[in-house]
């Protein structure tokens, strides 16, 4: 059995963190993730929405395509995310 680091709500501070840096900008919309597995963060993601002119660039997936990269897989088998304001659809 793996061992859990960190409670969910420390990963879903993680994430909060993340969105922190972009309050100041009202432009971006301040969301952060981070994908979890086995216990440890794999990645993280903040929305790029804005800076990349990409509709998909949610810090979600973000985090997903870095994941990804990481694992050398194209499917997570774990993640949390935190969206500390309002989701769209796509979310
Ligand atoms: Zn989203």
């Amino acid at each position: 059995m793996v061992r859990r680091l960190w409670s969910d709500r420390q990963y879903l501070r993680l994430a909060v963190e993340l969105s922190g840096g972009y309050r100041n900008d009202e432009r971006r919309c301040p969301f952060g993730a981070v994908v979890v597995a086995h216990g440890s963060v794999i990645s993280r993601g903040v929305n790029q929405v804005v800076e990349l002119n990409d509709p998909t660039a949610h810090a979600e997936i973000m985090a997903l395509r870095a994941a990804a990269t990481e694992l050398q897989a194209y499917a997570i088998d774990s993640s949390a995310q935190c969206h500390p304001g309002e989701s769209g659809q796509q979310c």
